[in-house]
């Protein structure tokens, strides 16, 4: 019997593929074996834990535009990485922000290095187009050679609509090269006008910060990228979505075979509108808004029907007093919140203990479906012979309140502080070694890689 470095033992083991009782052989970076005889250097009890693949969030905000005044979003790659880890999180996608005197290329190979040098977590990155010109698409056709299989661009900077054409052209050039297009679905022209009319109305603060985004700017964006799609053929990743009529829309979309993929964030999942009504509502601003209660339903029942194909953070970590600073309006935003430490216990509390939706599809959301989309299935996204270990040791039972001191981010609070979670990992495997247990990080920055990704896989 060979020596393995790593057992663990007794979990009962969820995949997407599978849910049964097993005991996990570990060798270097890799699962090797599941089930049967084994011997190891050192073996991790997971006795009545579930053991589950770890996550991949494939959107976060854990760098700032280089250049860019303070204040701005306050974790690196190592604080990033922390938080994700302690949540279950192996991987986090991370938004580029290329600088205007850079290529695409040239700002990926800027953040690359810094990735390399602080994170834990292994790390994706999405390059973002602010704009589309000829010189930003020259890059396209290489970014899969070097790795990459992805593109964002915002449909709601006032950039956009000047340019739509050179957008749709990025989008289909995308397609025809293995990668996905990631669209922010906002109408800039509709959300100006709805803060025009609030701020003459004296409405500026940002206790109306809802109304000054509206749903139908949301639906008329998501429909716009579906058209990129249609006539592109190119697969198309709705990011952050949070509304139900334009979850109808890309379930339309879905329905006619089209490949169009929906992510939500957990904003969207536990909070409503209201709260912008708080004395401290500021800190709940993001992009879009929050929406309202049959909203949630039916995102909610989007995840478990499989309209809604992943749950990522969008983790944009501000200072709570750079949040509620008196200066911020309708027209003057510093939109994004902490998240990643708490996404896989929220889902698995409020999702799969309240009987919302399954542990698998928990799992093919928070991981699996990630890893076919961005080129990593089946190296990540499953726990199978072969596979990098990447696993999160989960238990079911423990019940924490949630409180800003637990954070492994550098932000000072969450937006859930004091809601009471059942269910939290206790360990955390990157590539085979143990980076995160009993609310330690035991991971080195400097040790998280930029996995090579292959082309987009349809779902
Ligand atoms: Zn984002």
């Amino acid at each position: 019997m060979t020596q393995l470095d790593l057992i663990i033992r007794n979990g009962r083991v969820v995949t997407e593929a599978m849910d049964a009782v097993a005991d996990i052989g570990i060798s270097g970076e890799k699962v090797v074996q599941i089930g049967g005889e084994m011997n190891a250097a050192r073996a991790v009890d997971a006795t009545g834990k579930l053991v589950i693949p770890g996550g991949i969030d494939a959107h976060v905000h854990v760098t700032s535009q280089p250049g860019k005044q303070p204040p701005r979003w306050v974790d690196d790659f190592t604080s990033g990485s922390a938080a994700a880890l302690a949540g279950g999180i192996t991987t986090i996608g991370n938004m580029t922000q290329v600088t205007p005197d850079e290529t695409p290329l040239q700002g990926l190979a800027r953040e690359a290095e810094q990735a390399r040098r602080e994170a834990i977590a292994d790390v994706l990155l999405h390059p973002i187009f602010g704009t589309a010109g000829e010189e930003m698409l020259a890059d396209v056709p290489q970014l899969l050679e070097q790795g990459h299989n992805s593109v964002k661009y915002f449909m709601s900077t006032p950039v956009f609509d000047g340019q739509a054409a050179n957008y749709l052209e990025l989008t289909r050039l995308a397609g025809e090269h293995d990668l996905i297009t990631l669209i922010h679905c906002e109408d800039f022209p509709l959300i100006q006008e709805a803060t025009r009319k609030l701020v003459a109305a004296g409405k500026s603060s940002l206790r109306y910060y809802a109304e000054s985004r509206p749903v139908i700017s949301e639906v008329v964006a998501t429909q716009r990228a579906v058209a990129f799609s249609e006539e592109t053929g190119a697969p198309v990743y709705i990011v952050h979505l949070s509304c139900e009529r334009a979850l109808e829309v890309c379930a339309e979309a879905q329905a006619r075979g089209l490949p169009v993929y929906v992510e939500t964030r957990p904003f969207y999942l536990h909070l409503t509108s209201e709260r912008f009504a708080e004395p401290d509502g500021a800190k709940y601003v993001g992009q879009p808004p929050l929406r309202e209660p049959s909203d949630v339903d039916a995102i909610w029942a989007g995840i478990r029907q499989g309209t809604v194909n992943t749950v990522c953070t969008d983790h944009a970590p501000w200072s709570l007093a750079d949040k509620l600073d008196p200066e911020l309006s309708v027209e003057n935003l510093r939109p994004g919140a902490e998240n990643l430490q708490v996404m896989l216990p929220m889902l698995y509390s409020e999702g799969v203990r309240a009987g919302r939706i399954s542990l698998q599809r928990m799992i093919q959301v928070l991981s699996t479906n990630a890893a076919r989309l961005f080129g990593l299935y089946p190296q990540k996204g499953t726990i199978a012979p072969g596979s990098d270990a990447d696993i999160a040791i989960f238990d079911p039972d423990e019940t924490l309140t949630i409180d800003a001191t637990m954070l492994k981010s550098n932000a000072d609070y969450s937006v859930y502080d004091g809601w009471e979670i059942t269910g939290w990992p206790i360990t955390t495997i990157r590539r085979g070694e143990i980076v995160y247990e009993n609310g330690h990080l035991t991971g080195a920055p400097g040790t998280g890689i930029l996995p090579r990704r292959g082309p987009t896989m349809a779902l």
